[in-house]
């Protein structure tokens, strides 16, 4: 309970001071209570301040601007020269390298390369997959970085869905799914077929 009335006797403290800040910081003397919405939020770089401008929704002309420290970590990655590229990017992950800052001088910032989604590199050999209850026959080459990637498709059959369960499109986007039989004290696995590429479909039972 005392610490109940301390909690309460600060707040209301606090709310004076607010309420006096506001009233400071509000040069038409209008009084009401600023509605700070963010308007710009520069990051602070290796050469640069950060600046986070705010204006009153009520009045536009209430503006508080505020800067942070210099970050001597953020440099531009387009400013860096002297490149030298330690991984380059693939398909799959980002690549680094390190090179020189133009706008702090550090002679060897590190910068990372986003992924390229066409830096793929291919396996010789053709892959045959069977279709499967749960998986798409095909025959393609396939991608070293990630076996999902194909290219020269053929032979492409979608998955079959499980053999103990009868399917209905209705509406073009949902499957009305049934049993066709059913196992006591046995968990089943239910893969459906890709009849239609709908992607999202809702199943009803
Ligand atoms: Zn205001
Ligand atoms: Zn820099
Ligand atoms: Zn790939």
């Amino acid at each position: 309970m005392k610490n109940g009335k301390l909690c309460i006797g600060f707040i209301a403290a606090l709310a004076l001071v607010l309420a006096y800040v506001a009233c400071d910081n509000n040069p038409s003397g209008e009084g009401h209570n600023h509605d700070w919405v963010l308007v710009e939020d520069t990051r602070a770089t290796c050469v640069s301040e950060g600046i986070n401008k705010y204006v009153c929704s009520l009045d536009s002309s209430h503006i508080d601007i505020r800067y942070t420290d210099i970050n001597p970590d953020n440099h531009n990655p387009d400013h860096i020269s002297n490149k030298n590229i330690s991984y380059p990017a693939t398909c799959s992950t980002a690549g680094s390298g390190y090179g020189k800052c133009e706008d702090c001088n550090t002679p060897s910032v590190s910068f990372t390369i986003p992924i390229n989604p066409t830096a793929h590199e291919w396996y010789d050999e053709q892959r045959t997959v069977e279709v499967s209850s749960w998986q798409n026959g095909y025959t393609a080459t396939v991608c070293i970085n990630n076996s999902e990637h194909l290219k020269n498709v053929s032979n492409l059959q979608w998955a079959l869905g499980s053999d103990n369960l009868e399917y209905e499109l209705i509406n073009g986007n949902e499957y009305r799914v049934k049993l066709k039989g059913y196992q006591y004290n046995s968990y089943i696995y239910i893969y459906l077929p890709i009849i239609e590429r709908v992607r999202e479909a809702r199943i009803i039972l």
